[in-house]
């Protein structure tokens, strides 16, 4: 089984998928920790994003594309998390094709509803987490970056929702759930 996590930023899709890895075994993979993992190692494109990134914008679709299809050639366990992966209607079409290339269905995509109150909410308090444990915040989770990535979501991403859903796809969960409850509706989507 192969389900995409669909959301907002802070909506709560990477707590989500590291609960499915550790409780199904299935593959978490996350286009934003990719591109982390990029810029932290210093490789080129790792550089050339960094700043794209920080600022809250979306980086090519070329590049994340790119990303998933060296990982789509890897082991997918119990099937393949998307999270945060696609975000453009571009990057949807090109999802599907490599999913019929590799013979693999895409079943669902779960889309976790809240809203953007919460999502602020959580974002600061996710950087004060990090600071306070000492570990490093991430440089997007400011208000101002905040603000460009909830706007790329909804120019770019939120059109994802009608696409799966003509698709027959979509499936909503109550992101404003604790997290035990959107798991246990993630579960029940899952069957
Ligand atoms: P995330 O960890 O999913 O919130 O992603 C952090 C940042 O990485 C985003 O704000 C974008 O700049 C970039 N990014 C991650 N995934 C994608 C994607 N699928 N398409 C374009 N940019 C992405």
């Amino acid at each position: 089984m192969n389900i995409i996590l669909l959301g907002p930023p802070g909506a709560g899709k990477g707590t989500q998928a590291l609960r499915l890895v550790e409780e199904r075994g299935m593959v978490q993979l996350s286009t934003g920790d990719m591109l982390r993992e990029a810029k932290d190692s210093g490789t080129e494109m790792g550089k050339r994003v960094a700043e794209v990134m920080a600022r809250g914008d979306l980086v090519t679709d070329e590049i994340v594309i790119g990303l998933i299809r060296e990982k789509l050639e890897g082991d997918n366990g119990g099937g393949f998390i998307f999270d945060g992966f696609p975000r453009t209607l571009a990057q949807a079409d090109a999802l599907e094709a490599l999913m019929v290339e590799m013979g693999q269905p895409l079943d669902h995509a779960i889309e976790l509803q809240v809203n953007d109150e919460v999502l602020v909410g959580r974002i600061v308090n996710r950087a004060k987490e990090a600071a306070a444990a000492g570990k490093p915040v991430r440089a997007d989770d400011n208000e101002e970056s905040l603000r460009t990535r909830l706007m790329a979501y909804y120019k770019q991403t939120a059109p994802l929702i009608g696409y799966y859903h003509a698709k027959g796809l979509l499936r909503g969960v109550d992101g404003l759930a604790s997290i035990d409850d959107v798991s246990a509706e993630i579960g029940d989507v899952l069957g």
